[in-house]
C-alpha cells in the first residue's frame, strides 16, 4: 500500500503502546517496539515509510534525518490528536473497523454464521457484519471497540481541527 500523508504508517517506541492501539482504531498501520527506547532499533523498524513516534529525547536527537515526531503528551486521546494535527489528518482519513487493535493485521469479513457462538448472543442477533483477524482470531463488528473513541475523535474534528474547511 502506498503511504502519502493521509495514509502514513508507523512505528511507535515501547512507553506509546496505548497510543499505537488508537492508531490501529483509526486504520493507521502501526507498529509498537516492545523494547526500551532505541535509536537503532526504531530506526531500523521504521524502514523508509514509517514515522518514528518517541517520547525519548535521545531518539530524538539520535534521528534527526529520517520521520520522528517526539509525543507531548500523556494522554493516549491527547498523543494521537496530536498525530492526526501535525500530520494534517482529517476526519474523512480515519478508517476505522479495518485493522486489529492487537496484532495490526487487516481485518478480513467473517460469515455471520461463523460468528456465531463466538461473539455474545445480543451481539449476534444485532449485528450483520463481522470481520475477524487471521492472526488472533479476535471478532470485531461495528461499535465493538471503535464507537466511543471515534465519537470523541469526530467531535474534536469537528470542534477544533476542521474549522473553517
Ligand atoms: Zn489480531
Amino acid at each position: 500500500m502506498e503511504k502519502s500523508a493521509t495514509n502514513p504508517a508507523f512505528v511507535a517506541d515501547s512507553s506509546l503502546g496505548r497510543l499505537a492501539k488508537q492508531l490501529r482504531l483509526a486504520g493507521f498501520d502501526t507498529l509498537i517496539d516492545p523494547h526500551p527506547p532505541n535509536a537503532d532499533r526504531l530506526s531500523r523498524l521504521s524502514g523508509p515509510n514509517r514515522i518514528v513516534l518517541t517520547r525519548s529525547t535521545k531518539v530524538r536527537r539520535a534521528l534527526v534525518s529520517q520521520p520522528l515526531m517526539f509525543i507531548d503528551h500523556d494522554q493516549p486521546l491527547a498523543q494521537a490528536r496530536q498525530v492526526m494535527a501535525q500530520l494534517h489528518i482529517k476526519r474523512r482519513d480515519l478508517h476505522p473497523f479495518t485493522r486489529c487493535i492487537q496484532c495490526n493485521q487487516l481485518l478480513v469479513g467473517l460469515m455471520r454464521e461463523e460468528a456465531f457462538g463466538r461473539v455474545p448472543e445480543y451481539v449476534w442477533q444485532q449485528h450483520r457484519v463481522f470481520k475477524t483477524c487471521a492472526q488472533c482470531r479476535r471478532i470485531y463488528w461495528p461499535g465493538s471497540h471503535t464507537q466511543r473513541w471515534l465519537e470523541r475523535m469526530t467531535s474534536w474534528f469537528e470542534s477544533s481541527h476542521e474549522l473553517g474547511t
